[in-house]
């Protein structure tokens, strides 16, 4: 595979600054990132991974200047070519993708530590909205998803049968080229990675029909998850091993929660809120009224004279905590309803009512409440 220009993989020019080569591998960054690009993840991912590599080199001027004057073989990854482990820029692109990003690529930042055991798979994420009645009291959960898995057929190596392996011509199986050049007066050795075989020390004569050569192949998964009662907006369940395989064994699955807007309650923290309507006549008189919780109906006592937006409190009918499962409580909103049409009769009869409340204050009023009276008409 002939690797292409830098320069051109980042669409800068040679002389681009600094600035310039920064923005434009954040740009397409953005654009190739594997998980934006759903439909063709493999390609964005390879994409993905030759933006890094071109922003590794070229962003650093020591390792620039040496693949101006050398090209690719001026910095060469080591034997197997550019990996993730080679990657040093991690935090340029944190406040692109937040926390997913660290997440994604938790498993290659870890791998940087200890380079010499094998990388896990890449770790995948499942978005899951569920309601927030099984929000509250959990669920099993089935969910559907796509990921790359070793190939059955070859066993991952991307051939045909174990006779269409050979060694690679060009190093002989080493994986890498070295050129002995003079400089001044001294000799000095550069080793390559082998472009023929991309490090591997071997070639692939006839590909695997059923991966076409990758190794790899795309495979639907169907899953079970649960769901914890309790359970909160953008928790993430990890599933072990739920990921992709990769040398190192299979990367985790982390199925992120969210909670769909119900119709009835609204969610803070722990309790749940319910608005209920009532009538100006029961928020006068108080009464019983049926209010919908999450266990079902449920009567609510309203004192008399209860005023617009007060709230009753339902002890233990909110959500449950995560831990403790201790439930909080169902607060309820009441909303005085104020009739828009009204018969005759009950016009007469709200007349009524209003003359006795002026009746009521005239007599409970004394010197001072005339006072304040005449003040007000002066004003
Ligand atoms: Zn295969
Ligand atoms: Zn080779």
């Amino acid at each position: 595979m002939t690797k292409r220009d830098y320069y051109e993989v980042l669409g800068v020019s040679r002389n681009a600054t600094q600035d310039e080569i920064k923005r434009a591998y954040r740009r397409l960054a953005k654009r190739y990132h594997p998980d934006l690009n759903k439909d063709n993840p493999e390609e964005a991912e390879e994409r993905f991974k030759e933006l890094a590599e071109a922003y590794e080199v070229l962003s650093d001027p020591e390792k620039r200047a040496r693949y101006d004057r050398f090209g690719h073989e001026g910095v060469g990854f080591g034997e197997r070519g550019f990996t993730w482990s080679d990657f040093t820029h991690f935090s340029d692109l944190d406040d692109l993708f937040g926390d997913f990003f660290s997440q994604f690529f938790g498993g290659f930042r870890e791998s940087r530590k200890k380079r010499a055991t094998p990388r896990r798979g890449r770790d995948l994420r499942y978005d899951l909205e569920i309601t927030l009645k099984e929000a509250a009291f959990g669920a099993e959960k089935e969910i559907r998803f796509r990921k790359r898995e070793i190939c059955e057929d070859c066993h991952g190596s991307g051939a045909r049968s174990p006779s269409d392996i050979a060694t690679c011509p060009t190093c002989g199986g080493t994986g890498e080229l070295r050129r002995v050049s003079s400089i001044g007066f001294g000799q000095f050795v550069s080793v390559a990675t082998c472009s023929t075989c991309d490090g591997k020390g071997k070639i692939i004569t006839a590909l695997c029909p059923t991966c076409d050569g990758k190794g790899k192949v795309s495979v639907e998964r169907v899953l079970s998850v649960t769901i914890p009662p309790g359970v909160e907006e953008g928790v993430q369940l990890r599933v072990r091993g739920g990921g992709e395989v990769g040398e190192g064994g299979p990367g985790d699955l982390y199925v992120v929660i969210h909670i769909a807007q119900d119709e009835l309650f609204e969610r803070s923290g722990r309790d749940i809120i319910f608005e209920a309507p009532i009538s100006f006549v029961q928020a006068t008189l108080g009464g019983e009224i049926e209010v919908p919780t999450l266990d079902g109906r449920e009567k609510l006592h309203i004192p008399p004279g209860t005023q617009h937006g007060t709230i009753l409190r339902l002890k233990g009918k909110g959500m449950p905590d995560m831990r403790s499962k201790q439930r909080g409580d169902e607060l309820v909103r009441v909303k005085i309803v104020i009739p828009e049409k009204l018969t005759p009769r009950q016009r007469e009869l709200l007349r009524e009512f209003e003359e006795e409340e002026r009746k009521k204050k005239g007599s409970r009023r004394g010197i001072i409440g005339k006072v304040i009276d005449e003040v007000k008409e002066i004003i």
